[in-house]
């Protein structure tokens, strides 16, 4: 099939060097939040021995101003993205209450043109959802060309909450790490881009954010007293974390493994390892319609 001739437009100057921009982690470096977080395909993820507050040598004032150059460069390329209209983005945010999850949303979303940038919720199954397959409800929300399709929470609760709270045997959700290799391969043959992101807190950390959300009238509706006893299931989320990530992070579509207890690195590294990742898809301004170079509108 012939594609139109893309049009190449600068990138907005300053946004990848200059300034405090030299001693950020690039696309390439080995200090690129890709290599350092991503979860290698066929490793065994250890929850235990992680460092959930570990900095990487970065500090968080400079960390804050880079994370402003970070999300310029994610408009731009959402911009792209979205006028060319021919790769769907899905990004999974999967983390434990109180990981982060609807911040890092916020922060990340609010750099795009929202009309591209669907964030779908997955909370528990309606009776509907439940009369299916675990993956009937989440296909339909995977992103269209153009698109950076955001899940917040997704088809891995099938293998995280289920099986925690055994809601269907383990014969059942043990197949299920197969059955999400496939589809998100299918989902990448058929031009999908997958990034999947775990924030990792520790039971500290969750546990002086329980606290806050109690205290915080802005922050207690988010707060049911059902947290505290997940909370108590810790190690068999843990778990059940460490299997996930093991088994589902693929070539295709890996996962990063993200030390969360610092927001400011959070937000750091997952805006410069999807940007890193936007990059490579090269998005640009598709070509003038024929006879429109030139018009003069009078
Ligand atoms: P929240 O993210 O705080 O709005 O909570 C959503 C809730 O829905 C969490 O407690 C999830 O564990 C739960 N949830 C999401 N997906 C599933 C699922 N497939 N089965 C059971 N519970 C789920
Ligand atoms: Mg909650």
């Amino acid at each position: 099939m012939l594609e139109a001739p893309a049009v190449r437009i600068p990138a907005r100057a300053g946004m990848h060097e200059g300034g405090r921009g030299e001693m950020a982690a690039t696309k390439d470096g080995d200090r690129s939040f890709r290599k350092l977080l991503r979860v290698k395909p066929g490793s065994k993820v250890d929850l235990v021995g992680f460092d959930y507050a570990e900095t990487f040598g970065r500090e968080k004032k400079r960390a804050e101003a880079d994370v402003a150059d970070v999300l310029d460069r994610l408009a731009d390329l959402q911009a792209r993205l979205w006028a060319e209209a021919r790769h769907p983005v899905l990004v999974v945010l999967q983390g434990i209450d109180a990981a982060g999850k609807d911040g890092t949303i916020r922060v990340i979303a609010g750099a795009f043109n929202p009309q591209g940038c669907p964030v779908t919720s997955f909370k528990v199954p309606s009776p509907l959802e439940l009369a299916h397959d675990y993956l009937w409800r989440v296909h339909q929300h995977v992103p269209g060309k153009g698109e950076i399709g955001i899940f917040n929470r997704s088809h891995y609760e099938d293998v995280l909450v289920v099986r925690v709270h055994g809601l269907v045997p383990e014969e059942r959700w043990r197949r299920r790490y197969e059955h999400i290799r496939h589809f998100e391969k299918m989902l990448v043959d058929e031009g999908v881009t997958i990034v999947k992101f775990f924030l990792a807190i520790d039971k500290e950390e969750q546990r002086q954010r329980f606290q806050d959300r109690v205290d915080d009238p802005t922050k207690r509706w988010k707060f049911r007293l059902g947290d505290i006893e997940e909370r108590t299931r810790w190690d068999d989320y843990r778990a059940a974390f460490e299997d996930a990530l093991s088994e589902t992070s693929t070539d295709e579509a890996p996962w990063y493994l993200v030390p969360a207890n610092r927001n400011w690195l959070r937000n750091l590294a997952i805006a410069e390892i999807l940007a890193d990742t936007l990059d490579d898809l090269d998005p640009q301004y598709p070509p003038a319609a024929d006879g429109v170079e030139g018009t003069k509108v009078e």
